[in-house]
């Protein structure tokens, strides 16, 4: 066992970058002693974003995506506390939450981001966000509401009822029109059969000219394709103008009515009070350089969605879970060196693949430079992701429920 001079480590946020950090950081802790690790986060657990559309279509149970903070942490080295990060007071280090303030010696700043409406009228009141669990199981209950109010009133399918637009075709919004026209394709026959199944429209409405922005053209003209199959109409160059309650208005003064808009279009970095003030870029993200550092403040490290970090190719990594981990691993290791006194090494971040599942035992994928497409691809992305879950009790109840899904109707039921 190693002495280092008592320091304390406080990690912001129990999402993928300050969970990775955390237990990467317990590792050295075993066999350093003095190394003090706290967690202050408001929610006490991880949850598993890539499964928010299966929690949304029923295809995974939420409990099943997410991990208590205290059990991932159950006989490691690292201390949580659940509270409201209110301000960082980088002259004296500390952290004033919601419970008392707690001073650091090193600070690792994870608190992600939430969905941007750009300051566009009427998208917070009006639509549905798809970032935490509770706008998952918002959504879901929303969506089976619409159905039986079909199935009630025949009258009321010409409002828009049926027509759900989901706005953003980036990757979660087609995943999520994807997996909500097999939901619609499996339950409505059997369970809502007054409904006209022709009668659902599901609409991309997407601000630029082409979905899925920085993937690969082959990538994007296959997901294109599987679109029209699944009769999801896209609509491009239409950036939308402002949500009514009963549907959206596009800059051009088109009105699309609907009773389900999903805003899917953008997320910003969390807004957080430090002071001084921390080095933010236009988007509101925390300006950090190749080490994660926030320039100026000895100690205090950014990653995440939260952080602005220049990428190997010039200009910024994007706000995905495999930065954040990839930071994350990098960072604990980082501080570790720098307390046994090693030379720095900067932050590189290698991309393996980008996965995106396209419903019905389809999906496409590009890893290591292999591109798949269909089953084989659905079932890559089902195994990686589900590799990647944490917890042990997770993964089994994750896959004990896709196998359900191969025998039983999915529920329906409008609670949870
Ligand atoms: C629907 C959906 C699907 C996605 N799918 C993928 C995918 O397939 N692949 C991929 O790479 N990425 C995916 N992402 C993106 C990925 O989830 C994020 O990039 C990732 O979560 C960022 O990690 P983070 O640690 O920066 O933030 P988060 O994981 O968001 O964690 C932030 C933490 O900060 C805490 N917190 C926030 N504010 C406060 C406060 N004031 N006080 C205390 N605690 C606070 C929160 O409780 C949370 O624990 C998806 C995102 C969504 C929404």
């Amino acid at each position: 066992m190693k002495n280092v001079e008592e320091t304390k480590i406080v990690i912001l946020g129990s999402g993928f970058g300050g969970i990775t950090t955390a237990l990467k950081l317990a590792r050295f802790a075993r066999r350093t002693d003095g190394l003090k690790i706290h967690i202050l986060s408001k929610d006490n657990f991880f949850f598993f974003t890539p499964f928010l559309v299966e929690v949304v279509t029923g295809m995974v149970e939420t409990r099943h995506i997410v991990v208590p903070v205290r059990q991932l942490f159950y006989g490691r080295r690292v201390d949580f506390t659940q509270c409201e990060v209110k301000r960082i007071n980088l002259k004296e280090r500390a952290i004033c939450t919601s419970v008392g303030g707690f001073p650091y010696d090193f600070l690792v700043i994870a608190l992600g981001s939430v969905t941007n409406d750009y300051g566009l009228d009427g998208i917070a009141q009006n639509t549905f966000f798809l970032r935490s669990l509770e706008d998952a199981l918002r959504l879901r209950r929303h969506i089976i509401s619409v159905l039986e109010r079909a199935d009630a009133n025949p009258d009321s399918l010409k409002s828009g009822l049926l027509t759900f637009l989901i706005c953003g075709a980036g990757p979660t919004g087609i995943e999520l029109a994807c997996g909500m026209r097999d939901m619609f394709g499996e339950v409505i026959p059997i369970f809502y059969p007054k409904i006209p199944f022709e009668k659902i429209r599901i609409v991309l409405v997407e601000a630029m000219d082409q979905i899925l922005p920085g993937f690969p053209s082959a990538l994007r003209h296959h997901v294109r394709r599987r679109l029209d199959e699944k009769r999801v109409e896209v609509l491009l160059s239409s950036p939308v103008g402002r949500a009514d309650p009963g549907g959206v208005f596009l800059d051009d003064g088109s009105f699309y009515p609907s009773a389900t808009v999903i805003w899917t279009a953008g997320i910003k970095a969390r807004e957080i009070l430090a002071e001084p003030e921390l080095p933010k870029d236009h988007r509101g993200r925390i300006k950090v350089n190749d080490y994660l550092r926030v320039e100026g403040y000895e100690g205090v490290y950014a990653l995440g969605d939260i952080a602005a970090c220049p990428s190997n190719q010039n200009g910024l990594l994007l706000a995905e879970a495999q930065v954040a981990v990839q930071q994350a691993r990098w960072l604990a290791a980082h501080i570790h060196a720098r307390l046994e006194g090693l030379a720095p090494k900067k932050f590189r971040f290698h991309r393996y693949g980008r996965l995106l599942s396209l419903g019905s035992r389809h999906a496409v994928v590009s890893f290591l430079g292999v591109r798949l497409y269909g089953f084989i691809a659905w079932w890559f992305w089902r195994t990686a992701y589900l590799f990647k879950l944490r917890g042990f009790k997770n993964k089994l109840r994750v896959m004990i429920d896709w196998t359900m899904a191969l025998f039983f109707q999915r529920d329906m039921s409008g609670f949870g």
